[in-house]
């Protein structure tokens, strides 16, 4: 999913009311009928919002869905992207936003600067990507409604991955500096690191070996198992000490998927991660450790604090917690390695048919079609860094 965010410092306040009124009259409608869109943002000119709504629909921040039984518009992912980046503009959180650095099943990275010039990097979270037509069984929190569900779960992963961070930033973790948190966005700093799985050799493969076991060790001390403690999330930093070697320095990345330590599955995720680590030595630089374990039990016989509940009491609640929970088990997402589930394929085709709950009112089709549309159009705009402001 592109960003194009060349327009955004064309839009007037005007048109910012009609597209927070668009999200907003989206809480309760798949697709928000046009006046209710104009009554939420009670313009004074009369006739304004028409206008607005026509220019947010042209560069694909709000779509038409026809086929309806009333004319209405739903917001996009762009629409949604806009909100949260002018949202971050106006607390001085963001100046520009640069080029895509990655881009997960779940996530598009890319690099931003502050006002004073300093790089961060803004994580959006897309947790609708893949269809939610699949989900069936656990239909009640989605209150039957798609496009709902993907700002609700999308920003649902955004606050977790953001309170999770501070937390653990609090504590000592070598984990990126949160700094904003907004809909379904997080900004947080820049690490001027490379993944672990595009290390190839390293001069010491055990003490990094030992450093990153005695994280496992030390974050269940603190109530919590990250879960995807995988090459992918962990980014090494390449240091030249004065006697020549070369120190290795971890961050820990992506928060979505952690669980407490009281997890029912917890032991089986600690040892997973675990696992992970070792599988990735043994393969990569041939470096396996005689020693077992670590083992759950005894990593979590003395606790150092509960960081799960601390974070529970927050802003990322318990409700929350179970209604993320319920939608990544049932998409299979648990890891970047580990969590691409058997119907990935399957779940391709659906990529743009987020709108199509086969019980909702609307035509599903159109809003496919409209997806695609902006997904073309905005492919073929250049994405190049702007100015927000
Ligand atoms: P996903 O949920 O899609 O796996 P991640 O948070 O793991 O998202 O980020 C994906 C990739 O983006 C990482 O593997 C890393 O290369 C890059 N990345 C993410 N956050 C940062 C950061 N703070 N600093 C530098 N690179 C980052
Ligand atoms: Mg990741």
């Amino acid at each position: 999913m592109k960003l194009n965010v060349k327009n955004i410092r064309y839009l007037a306040s005007d048109d910012w009311r009609v597209l927070i009124a668009t999200e907003q009259g989206s809480r309760n409608h798949e697709v928000v009928p046009t006046p209710l869109i104009t009554q939420i943002a009670a313009l004074r000119s009369g006739n304004g919002a028409h206008k607005c709504i026509s220019n947010l629909a042209k560069i694909g921040l709000i779509a038409k869905v026809k086929n309806a039984k009333y004319d209405g518009y739903r917001l996009t992912y762009g629409g949604l992207d806009y909100l949260a980046l002018h949202s971050h503009t106006k607390s001085s959180t963001v100046y520009s936003v640069g080029n895509q650095i990655g881009v997960g099943k779940e996530s598009d990275i890319f690099v931003c600067a502050s006002e004073t010039g300093k790089q961060q990097v803004l994580k959006i979270h897309r947790l609708g990507r893949i269809s939610f037509r699949t989900v069936k069984a656990n239909r009640d929190y989605l209150r039957n409604r798609s496009s709902a569900s993907w700002m609700y779960m999308s920003r649902l992963a955004a606050v977790k991955e953001f309170e999770f961070m501070k937390a653990l930033r609090r504590e000592g973790f070598p984990v990126p500096e949160p700094i904003g948190q907004n809909r379904h966005t997080v900004i947080m700093s820049l690490i001027d690191a490379f993944p672990m799985r595009q290390i190839s050799t390293v001069g010491d493969p055990a003490a990094l070996y030992a450093e990153l076991l005695s994280l496992i060790v030390r974050l269940a001390q603190f109530g919590l198992i990250h879960g995807d403690f995988n090459e992918f999330n962990i980014l090494v930093q390449e240091k030249p000490n004065e006697d020549g070697s070369v120190a290795l320095i971890p961050t820990v990345i992506d928060f979505p998927q952690m669980v407490s330590i009281s997890h029912s599955n917890a032991e089986y995720y600690f040892d997973r991660d675990v696992a992970c680590i070792k599988r990735f030595f043994d393969r990569r630089f041939g470096f396996t450790s005689d020693e077992p374990g670590p083992f759950f039990k005894d990593s979590t016989k003395k606790l150092t604090k509960r960081l799960d509940v601390e974070v529970e009491a927050s802003g990322f609640s318990k409700k929350m917690a179970k209604e993320l929970d319920a939608y990544m088990k049932e998409h299979g997402i648990d890891g970047d390695a580990g969590g691409v589930n058997q119907d990935e394929e399957e779940d391709e085709d659906d990529e743009q048919t987020v709108g199509e709950a086969d019980d909702s009112e609307i035509g599903g089709e159109s809003i496919a079609a409209a997806d695609a549309q902006l997904d073309h159009q905005l492919e073929e705009t250049e994405v190049s860094p702007a100015v927000l402001a």
